[in-house]
This record gives C-alpha cells, sequence and structure tokens, in this order.
C-alpha cells in the first residue's frame, strides 16, 4: 500500500499532540496517511504498553488513518545504530511517502530528538540501492521521500511552516484523549505527570492559536524543515 503521508512518532501519542490536525486536513482533501510508533511508550509513568496499543488504536480510527504499525523498539533506549536504521528504511520502503511527518529535532524527552534525527538519516539511506531490504521474503524497491516536517511537540521553537488546522481543532483533542492513561482523568489513582493535568489541553490549544496567530488562522500546527520548502503558486501559500 503506497501512502501520501507517513507520521513517525517515538513514542504512542507524539503524533495526535503535535500533528493530527494536519493529518485530518490532509485526509479531508484526498490524502492516504499512516503512523508508524517506534516504541511501545512502555517507560511511560501512567497505563501500560498493551493499554497504549489499544490506545493507539482508537486514536487511529478517530484520525480515519490508513494504517499504524509499532516497531518495537526500546522506549527510552533505542539508538542510531544500523539494524534501527535498517528497520525504520523498510517501513518507508514499504509505504512509498511523497511526505514524511516526524518527530522534533529538539525536545523536552530525549527520545523526541533522537526519533527526529533518526527519521532523516533513515529517509536518505532508504534511496541508496544498495542497501538491500527485504519484506516478508521480496527484495524492496528503493524509496526517499519528497520532505521531511519535523513537527514541534513540547518545547517552542520556531516554526519553518504553519498549517491551518482551525476547523480540526476539536477533533485533534479528541484523538489526543483518546490515550486516557495519560492525559487528566478525574478518578485516575496513578502518579501525576507534566502531561497529566487538566490544564494541559489548555496548553496544546493556547500553542496552536499562538502558531495559528503568525498566518491569521485561529489554530495552527507548527513544524521545522532542514531543506528550504518550495513552492511554484503563491496564492497556494497563507
Ligand atoms: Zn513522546
Amino acid at each position: 500500500m503506497k501512502l501520501d503521508i507517513l507520521c513517525f512518532g517515538a513514542h504512542p501519542d507524539d503524533v495526535e499532540l503535535s500533528c493530527s490536525g494536519t493529518i485530518l486536513r490532509q485526509i479531508d482533501l484526498g490524502y492516504k496517511v499512516g503512523i508508524v510508533d517506534l516504541t511501545q511508550g512502555e517507560l511511560g509513568t501512567r497505563g501500560s504498553a498493551e493499554l497504549r496499543l489499544q490506545e493507539a488504536k482508537k486514536a487511529a480510527e478517530i484520525l480515519g488513518i490508513s494504517c499504524r504499525d509499532n516497531l518495537g523498539l526500546a522506549d527510552g533506549f533505542f539508538r542510531k545504530d544500523r539494524e534501527t536504521l535498517l528497520k525504520i528504511i523498510t517501513k518507508i520502503r514499504q509505504y512509498q511517502p511523497d511526505i514524511i511527518l516526524c518527530n522534533s529535532e529538539t525536545d523536552r524527552h530525549i527520545d523526541h530528538g533522537r526519533a527526529g534525527d533518526l527519521i532523516e538519516d533513515a529517509s536518505f539511506l532508504s534511496g541508496l540501492r544498495r542497501i538491500e531490504t527485504q519484506l516478508e521474503g521480496t527484495l524492496q524497491e528503493v524509496w526517499r521521500p519528497k520532505s521531511i516536517y519535523h513537527y514541534i511537540q513540547d518545547r517552542m521553537q520556531p516554526a519553518d511552516l504553519l498549517f491551518d488546522i482551525t476547523p480540526y481543532i476539536e477533533r485533534k483533542i479528541e484523538s489526543i484523549k483518546a490515550f486516557s492513561s495519560q492525559f487528566y482523568d478525574a478518578d485516575s489513582t496513578e502518579p501525576e505527570t507534566p502531561i497529566s493535568g487538566e490544564f494541559f489541553f489548555d496548553f496544546i490549544k493556547s500553542r496552536a492559536m499562538e502558531f495559528g496567530r503568525n498566518i491569521n488562522v485561529k489554530y495552527a500546527e507548527g513544524f521545522t524543515v532542514r531543506r528550504t520548502i518550495g513552492s511554484d503558486n503563491l496564492m497556494h501559500l497563507l
């Protein structure tokens, strides 16, 4: 199955927190989108790996994505090595995305920056024909995505691209709430974390409002990109 956009997240919920509005809008525009989570988030303070897998499935249904896979890398301990890069290359070649959305290049959680860097390298290496990978015994075609955008998640950064998600903000919040073990639940007896307070959803909305203000829309999501963004129609830019 070929996808238009493939999203990578170090942990299940990174994608929902950071670029689910963009995903919802692109799917409404007719594009096919999928998610690959690198880990099961098994080091998370609240919930469990099994619970987060169920939550990820529920969030995927809310977003209407075409597929969601989990690479099962070690939360907190995955590194940029040959084995890990080959696993990611195999996913890129399997889904042949034109665009990749992935973690920020630097963030509060140490896994995020490492994941962002890994995906950049894997996307480049995926285009080299002398790196051979197989899927179910069949040699894969080489594939290099056109663009890689890093979604801004926790720590604020100047964005290179802002994407209007105004009509999708409530569904974005709904997709985040699918991860009910991680976020505010008045009845939960689990320890509090930096993301489990009731105010956290105010933060999500205010971040989107701050990004939106810069492009004269109500809510937006922000991305950074290593290469310069191009266009062939200035009228399409906000
Ligand atoms: Zn994360």
